[in-house]
């Protein structure tokens, strides 16, 4: 190898000891995916139409069905692709929802990743900030009120399914209810469960999925599933999607996808993981990461550091830590809480050697 990367690799190398401050997964084996990085697959274009042999769609649209069933997709009423990245599938969900809905109204909370803003303005679209609980969920009267003042124009919800400092869970169901209530007649609502929607359903958790009131949700794969690569998927409607996506004669596709080009290798990943673990291998893998961070927020408060959690995250969240330990432990920080994100692949020694120098600050 190269010195230079040699240099670069080592240094990688240390810095991901101290990496639990973004929800970047780390411990899953790809490297029997390696050989197959010696080709250039590309999956452009739309993954159910095969424009040549040098793609891995068979497996993409094996990955979009697992997402079907895992998400309570409608039967033979879905449709998927994979993106790159959880932005990206919002980004889809979005550009679905507008050509649906051009009147509508976006309504996101405050607790909502920086990434919606950038995607609402990108498709020009009206929307409305909800004000969050502690907690980080939506805060429904907001909500409810805020819907009353704009009953002439189409809803589209962006629910949250962890959101980014404290993985507070949006309740998809409460959502449905208020738009019922105020008998609002056209709604979209996309999940945005870039980090929990990987593995709540293998919890038996499903508030956010098609079966309670999504239009679409979306995932990254990077994050829970450990990616090499940054991918994600994204899943909606199948009769939606077809009012988007115009044949393309020189790809031989449909053009569907927000990107033209797609490596075929996220695909491949994602199939991989899941053929590898099905969903009792990521179930077992969330109860463990969701020990660890019981774990971490329960040392933390034996240490005096007010350390808490929402239900079924993996993300402590607690007092905004000091410049150095951020630093050191790449934690992400709002105004004034840090947290630290029990990835898997983030063991239990990284996360007592984490509260050991928590302590030390302390006293
Ligand atoms: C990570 C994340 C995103 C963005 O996903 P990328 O894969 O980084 O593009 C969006 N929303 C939430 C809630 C996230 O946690």
């Amino acid at each position: 190898m190269m010195k230079r990367l040699e240099d670069f690799l080592e240094k990688v190398k240390g810095r991901s000891k101290t990496y639990i401050g973004y929800p970047a997964g780390t411990d899953f084996d790809y490297k029997e995916l390696y050989p197959l990085l010696d080709y250039s697959l590309n999956n452009v274009g739309d993954p159910y139409t095969q424009s040549n042999d040098m793609t891995s769609k068979e497996f993409e649209t094996e990955v979009v069905s697992f997402f079907a069933d895992y998400f309570n997709a409608p039967k033979n009423n879905y449709w998927g692709y994979v993106t790159n990245g959880g932005s990206e599938g919002n980004l889809y969900a979005l550009y679905l929802a507008r050509e649906l809905y051009p009147n509508g109204m976006v309504y996101y909370s405050e607790s909502t990743h920086y990434s919606i803003q950038k995607n609402i303005h990108l498709l020009n679209m009206d929307s409305i900030v909800i004000r969050s609980q502690a907690s980080g969920e939506m805060d429904y009267d907001d909500l409810a009120v805020t819907l009353q003042l704009n009953r002439h124009r189409s809803v589209i919800i962006l629910a949250n399914i962890g959101t980014t400092m404290t993985e507070a869970k949006d309740h998809v169901p409460t959502i449905v209810d208020i738009l019922k209530k105020y008998a609002i007649k056209s709604s979209y609502i996309h999940s945005d469960a870039a980090l929990s929607g990987s593995y709540l359903p293998a919890l038996g958790y499903h508030d956010f999925d098609f079966a309670h009131g999504a239009d679409s949700v979306a995932i990254s794969g990077h994050k829970f599933f450990s990616s090499p690569i940054t991918n994600g998927v994204v899943m909606v409607k199948k009769s939606y999607k077809e009012r988007i996506g115009r044949s393309i004669n020189y790809i031989g596709s449909l053009d569907t996808t927000i990107t033209g080009s797609r490596t075929g290798f996220n695909a491949l990943a994602l199939w991989y993981f899941i053929q590898k673990s099905g969903k009792e291998g990521i179930a077992k893998r969330a109860e463990t990461c969701l020990e660890n961070a019981n774990y971490l927020r329960n040392a933390l408060n034996e240490i005096g550091v007010k350390a808490w959690s929402n239900e079924n995250a993996l993300t402590v969240v607690f007092p905004r830590a000091t410049d150095e330990i951020c630093k050191k432990w790449q934690l992400a920080s709002d105004a004034e809480i840090s947290h630290a994100i029990c990835m898997p692949g983030v063991t239990r020694q990284i996360l007592e050697e984490f509260v050991n120098d928590m302590k030390n600050v302390q006293s």
